[in-house]
């Protein structure tokens, strides 16, 4: 088993404020964390170049893109809402964690990867195609569904996103694509509190507040088995946030440290059934960084079969 751990230093640089629930300091709690039980050496460890413009264009319109590239200030950062900035090295950052997921899927497709993780930020699921929003800037989910199709010739998609925030994004520009299916986990009426129906292509598991991590796995398999058996993904994307831990006071969700483990299985047989196992994991949100730590490296040891006991 061959798990990639995609986490270019470069994604650090993109920095708000220190007050900024996304922060550099969540990718530094994620690699000590990795560090600090071995897990890290059991992982092939690589860093990532900016995606070409053709890729970013996968998901975003050419307006708002260079928007982004020409709005990267000396000094005080642009807001694009009253949470969502771009500072100096953000349009740089962004493009750097589109690229990795560009280079997971790659690594998936020429087999040189089981599965990978990408550690980036800014996250990206909340990002539409005309413009960025709740922290995320560049949808990278999207582009990396939208490349596996173009660029390797896969027909069929599945996304799983189990951040606590619905995916608006990611169905702003995937929805209606009957390529890809979303199946996308998020408690109940937080943000972006979304009034648009669902698209046809998309299977909406609102969560009610305190909603434990078994709860949301047997409504994973509940609400999306048919749907994935019938589509058959040829690949599986995991926006995978974070946020919906106990600790993590972004939300209301009660998941604990391992059902992020118990998640990421359930995306792994799936992609064992279907995709020749073939799984990109992409990091959206998790704010509380002594949660964030110990429940990525509960996801990661899934994705690298190593044991609970790894310590
Ligand atoms: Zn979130």
């Amino acid at each position: 088993m061959i798990t990639a751990l995609i986490a270019p230093s470069f994604c650090r640089r993109h920095m708000v404020a220190p007050w900024h629930p996304d922060h550099p300091r969540r990718l530094n709690a994620i690699e000590r964390q990795l560090a600090r039980h071995g897990v890290s050496q059991h992982l092939q460890h690589f860093d990532a170049r900016a995606a070409k413009p053709e890729h970013l264009l996968l998901a975003h319109d050419a307006g708002y893109l260079g928007f982004l590239s020409d709005a990267t200030p000396d000094d005080a950062p642009i807001a694009l809402d009253d949470e969502t900035f771009v500072t100096k090295d953000s349009w740089q950052a962004a493009r750097i964690a589109a690229g990795a997921v560009v280079k997971g899927v790659n690594q998936l497709c020429r087999q040189q990867a089981d599965n990978v993780f990408c550690a980036i930020r800014p996250p990206g699921h909340h990002a539409e195609h005309q413009r960025g929003m709740g922290f995320c800037l560049i949808n990278n989910a999207a582009i990396a569904a939208r490349y596996a199709i173009t660029h390797w010739g896969l027909k069929r998609i599945l996304i799983v996103d189990i951040d606590a925030h619905q995916c608006n994004g990611t169905l702003d520009i995937l929805g209606n694509d009957p390529r890809v299916l979303i199946c996308s986990m998020f408690q109940q009426g937080i943000y972006p509190a979304s009034s648009t129906p669902p698209p046809s292509n998309s299977i909406n598991m609102a969560l009610a507040p305190h909603t434990t991590g078994r709860e949301a796995s047997l409504r994973l398999e509940a609400d999306c088995r048919h749907a994935i058996e019938r589509h058959r993904p040829e690949l599986v994307i995991m926006s995978a946030g974070f946020d919906g831990h106990r600790e993590d006071g972004m939300t209301d969700l009660d998941f604990e440290t391992q059902d992020f483990r118990a998640l990421t299985q359930q995306c792994l047989d799936i992609a064992a059934r279907f995709s020749d196992g073939r799984l990109l994991s992409v990091l959206e949100g998790g704010y509380h960084l002594e949660s964030l730590g110990p429940s990525v490296e509960a996801h990661v040891q899934a994705l690298a079969g190593l044991g609970e006991g790894l310590r």
